[in-house]
């Protein structure tokens, strides 16, 4: 029997053993234990764009409160008709035909659908390949559905485009999938068309799922456009993933989707199973998807906030050039998405753990930022910075920071 007098220690699981989310860690927990003792801290850590003052259209917050009545009970698996269609038709106005009304699983936020569809499609051993930097939710999600995140090198002096040689050398027999986030966060870059295909024509050749997120896929910069993967072949099978945290900054109410395209009847056994989970978790939050048809449906440019004069774009502009003003700090410009993720020399900046780096700058300067390794970044010479806050806000918090490094310097 067991004994009252020494209870067992509840553990975790043991599938939780290499799971890693750093951008929500120890950092994140010592900047909330110095904001209980009083201090106010700049937080330049987590892409949430409504506390910045980016506020949802309003047809987005109607759209919702409307239904709330109506949204009580439980809604088909995939999600409600409406949201579905719109997405659908979403795609089918960028020239994607091939996604129909049942190809669409609406999801709590595009975070749900990715720990899905690799608890769908990987078994033990399996290797998917993995950005690096990546958003680290696909490593993290990878690992706990049994898999190996195999992560690919995006080349820095290229405005981080992904290296379609490295790629190509980690595909083994154990390959399922390859992740391309594009808009990507955290560098900011925005593929090219010759990439996309690059990357697309190593999928067919290897018979790899493409998973595709494109959460960011309107946020872009400097006149350049964003391409969706699924746009660019009929032939792979594509997983687009996408929802309303960003463009449509509602990343609150947790609504995103996954929608399939490509030689569908080939992937029938995977969207069987992908169905069985859906329909395990019953539903997503309805209130939330009756927000995607009026954000779909309604005026869906946001040229107001990238175009010159708009809020993003102002931000990332003094960003970046006073985070490049900085002595041995290099950033690529960011071509879309909130972030940007400059370089510290380590000629300059001996870093042994960015981490312990990131925490002092915490510490002294009261300003937030995460680490590179939290993006499962192999060395200790990068940050990742978001552009969200105001230009004022930025301004003083990044010349902290340049004073931080500074003292750093003559150490
Ligand atoms: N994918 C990327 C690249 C992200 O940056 C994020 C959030 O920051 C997500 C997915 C998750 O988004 P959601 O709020 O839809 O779960």
């Amino acid at each position: 029997m067991a004994s009252t007098s020494h209870p067992r220690p509840i553990r975790q699981s043991s599938k939780l053993l290499n799971v890693r989310y750093d951008v929500r860690g120890p950092i994140l927990e010592e900047a909330q234990r110095m904001e209980a003792a009083g201090h106010r801290i700049m937080k330049l850590n987590i892409g949430n764009p409504a506390p910045f003052g980016f506020e949802a259209p309003d047809a987005v917050l109607k759209g919702m409160i409307q239904h709330l009545p109506h949204a009580q009970g439980y809604s088909d698996s995939k999600g409600i008709y409406s949201a579905r269609t719109a997405v659908s038709q979403y795609y089918e106005s960028r020239g994607i035909r091939q996604i129909g009304v049942d190809d669409v699983f609406i999801g709590n936020g595009v975070s749900e659908m990715i720990s899905m569809v690799l608890q769908a499609l990987v078994d033990d051993g399996d290797e998917v390949l993995v950005p690096s930097p990546d958003y680290p939710l696909w490593t993290g999600a990878t690992t706990l559905a049994g898999g190996r995140a195999v992560h690919y090198r995006c080349v820095e002096e290229e405005g981080w485009q992904p290296d379609l040689e490295h790629i190509e050398s980690l595909v083994t027999e154990r390959t399922k999938g390859l992740v391309l986030i594009n808009p990507n966060n955290p560098t900011g870059a925005v593929y090219s068309r010759e990439i996309l295909m690059g990357m697309i024509d190593i999928a067919r050749r290897h018979d790899l799922v493409l998973l595709a997120d494109e959460i960011y896929e309107k946020i872009t910069y400097d006149g350049v456009r964003h391409l969706n993967a699924a746009g660019l072949s009929d032939d792979v099978v594509t997983l687009t993933f996408s929802g309303l945290s960003k463009a449509y900054r509602v990343a609150g109410y947790r609504s995103g989707w996954v929608a399939i395209s490509g030689p569908k009847r080939r992937a029938a056994d995977f969207l069987e199973g992908l169905t069985l989970l859906s329909n395990m978790r019953m539903c997503a939050n309805v209130p939330a998807q009756h927000a995607i048809q009026v954000a779909l449906g309604g005026y869906q440019s946001i040229d107001d906030l990238v175009l010159p004069g708009g809020r993003l774009l102002e931000q990332r502009n003094l960003a970046q050039r006073m985070l490049s003003q900085i002595p041995g700090v290099s950033v690529q410009p960011a071509r879309g998405a909130l972030y940007l993720f400059p370089r510290l020399d380590p000629e300059v900046y001996p870093i042994e753990d960015d981490e312990t780096f990131v925490i002092e700058l915490l510490r002294e300067k009261k300003i937030l930022v995460s680490h590179g390794g939290a993006f499962n970044y192999p060395s200790t010479d990068h940050l990742r910075v978001v552009t969200l806050p105001s230009v004022e806000d930025l301004e003083t918090a990044i010349g902290r920071m340049a004073d931080f490094l500074e003292d750093y310097r003559e150490r």
